[in-house]
């Protein structure tokens, strides 16, 4: 996953709210009676912006927390903890856990000796090292491994009729090219901690450093603390409530037998909406934008939809070929769906809108002209076209498109007969599956009016084209069947008051906590039925922690002592905390 944003390029516009102003400036020149009514025009009007500005607030800002944070080392940690900490990641690196495309057609519950895939057994040697390493987490915790290697960590709260709370996180990362090896800095499985750079940090380097075995550490790390702290104190390791930790091991490669079979027997024991909220890695994290440091916290996620296209052409001699073959006709249908891409659009209850808003009331250096464009619900059309043109912003916008897998043809003299290509769309806050699916339809029953081919689309024939010609089958692809967008996660109230607050107390009083979308997909997505309130964060300032799924992912160790710090501070003001 990734999708940090970049910096904010967005083309200047003149005149703010002069496409309002004018008209009530007129209107207030007209004579007579018609003035009454347009002062009363204008006035409905500007109470329609103010409650649009309204929705899109910036959500507030809470700080001071209410327990007891002395338990976290205002020095920072002892040196012994760092050195652990930060030699615990090393070695999860160097367990290399890495999830393959063709895991996913595989049962990891199958022994190699009865045909099962021994790519999976990693997991085992993985989940014993944790045990090792943990031993206070495992011994007080409730360890449960559902499909064979996925975790359930449990420590039951004292009061069972507080709502727990969930702590997500997975143990396999994607692969590492062979043909980029030699490009990194330090070999991808060594889970090397350089020197200390200029600035005193150190990195670790490897695949999983911060996708997301830094979050699993920590989150481990976190539990351990708080579990030793209460020890030391001589009180009962529970807290008040509840907490579960989640553990997927196939993130990378659709997460159903990990967090699908764990959500599954988390419903089953605490029931549809039983989580006060639940936290997982995210895309974004904590961002330098027109001098603000900004937290972006993923309220929900994009939906998919995976369209699969079937060209079926008769077949021949390539000597005499039609005008167009199988292959020309899907890429013609390509073609034309790229040429008519899904809208974009901003409005008042858009994550993309509101994480502007906070830079607009909160960034000291922001271009004023661009803070009145996204002050002023009138421009926010225009403003939408200018982040659109920027591949990375239209993402937060809109839904996307993307052809990705094509096949054709067998031989250089053969028509092919069966063509087909598969496009990957990332469903977004505005669309449904259904919509973007009807949108489809339209283009492509064009196309294949024009060529006089059959197609049919979504189970329904949309076309009866000439006998012979050929057909066109459109369906959803396997295995990334429609899935409409998260819930939008609220951004008031004591959820969101408990997460910024955290936030704020830990990366400092002079960050601004921000909703955002994400357009890439998590395991939280199996846990949509537990929580109302979910949470995708990457807790690490992004100057701290590189090149998720690429050469070089690293993260440093101040990083990971943070994601450490805001797992624990999470759960210690969990203590007479209520939702
Ligand atoms: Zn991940």
């Amino acid at each position: 996953m990734g999708d940090g944003d970049g910096p904010l390029n967005v083309r200047p516009a003149s005149s703010p709210r002069r496409r309002f102003l004018l008209p009530c400036v007129l209107a207030g020149l007209a004579l007579g009676g018609m003035m009454y009514r347009h002062h009363v025009h204008c006035r409905a009007h500007q109470e329609r912006v103010n409650a649009m500005l309204e929705e899109a607030q910036c959500p507030v800002q809470p700080s001071g927390l209410r327990s007891a944070f002395s338990q976290w080392p205002s020095a920072g940690l002892s040196s012994s903890d760092k050195e652990l900490y930060v030699q615990r990641l090393s070695k999860a690196i160097q367990l290399d856990t890495v999830s393959y495309d063709d895991m996913y057609e595989t049962d990891p519950t199958q022994a190699p000796e009865d045909g099962g895939d021994p790519r999976w057994l990693v997991h085992e040697r993985f989940n014993k090292w944790k045990e090792q390493e943990w031993p206070l987490v495992y011994t007080h915790m409730q360890v449960e491994y559902i499909t064979k290697y996925s975790t359930i960590l449990t420590l039951p709260g004292r009061d069972p009729t507080l709502p727990p709370v969930l702590l997500m996180s997975h143990q396999d990362t994607v692969p590492v090219q062979e043909a980029t090896v030699d490009e990194w800095d330090q070999p991808p499985f060594s889970g090397i901690v350089t020197a200390p750079d200029a600035r005193g940090r150190h990195w670790i380097y490897g695949r999983g450093a911060l996708d997301c075995k830094s979050l699993l550490v920590s989150e481990l790390n976190a539990l351990e603390r708080v579990i030793r702290e209460r020890l030391e104190r001589g009180e009962d390791v529970r807290g008040e409530r509840t907490v579960v930790m989640s553990v997927g091991f196939d993130e990378e490669v659709m997460g159903i037998k990990g967090a699908g079979n764990n959500s599954l027997v988390l419903q089953e024991r605490y029931g549809q909406d039983s989580f006060a909220f639940i936290i997982d890695e995210g895309s974004t994290g904590i961002e330098n934008e027109y001098g603000l440091k900004v937290a972006s916290l993923g309220l929900s996620e994009k939906g998919s939809l995976g369209a699969k296209i079937e060209v079926d052409v008769p077949g021949g001699h390539a000597s005499k070929p039609p005008r167009h073959t199988g292959l020309g006709i899907l890429s013609l249908l390509i073609a034309a769906l790229e040429a008519h891409p899904n809208p974009h659009t901003l409005h008042s209850s858009s994550l993309y809108l509101r994480y502007l808003t906070c830079l607009a009331q909160h960034a000291p250096d922001m271009p004023s002209d661009l803070r009145k464009r996204i002050l002023d619900p009138a421009q926010w059309p225009a403003l939408a076209d200018s982040l659109a043109e920027s591949d990375e912003l239209r993402a937060h916008i809109g839904t996307t498109m993307a052809a990705n897998v094509a096949r054709a043809g067998a031989k250089t003299n053969a028509l092919p007969e069966h063509s087909e290509a598969i496009v990957d769309s990332r469903v977004g806050w505005d669309d449904t599956v259904a919509d973007v699916q009807a949108r489809y339809a339209v283009v492509m029953k064009e196309v294949a009016e024009r060529l006089n081919v059959t197609l049919d689309a979504w189970g329904e024939k949309l076309v009866d084209g000439v006998e012979g010609r050929g057909r066109i089958h459109v369906d959803l692809s396997w295995p990334s069947a429609g899935r409409e967008h998260a819930p939008i996660t609220p951004s008031e109230g004591p959820v969101w008051e408990l997460m910024a607050g955290v936030v704020r107390h830990v990366w400092g009083e002079n960050v601004v906590v921000a909703p955002k979308g994400m357009i890439a997909g998590t395991d939280t997505n199996y846990m949509k039925p537990l929580s109302k309130n979910i949470f995708r964060f990457r807790a690490v300032p992004m100057d701290e922690g590189e090149n998720v799924h690429t050469v070089n992912e690293r993260v440093t160790d101040q990083a990971l002592f943070g994601i450490t710090q805001y797992v624990y501070e999470l759960l210690v003001n969990l203590e007479g905390w209520r939702e």
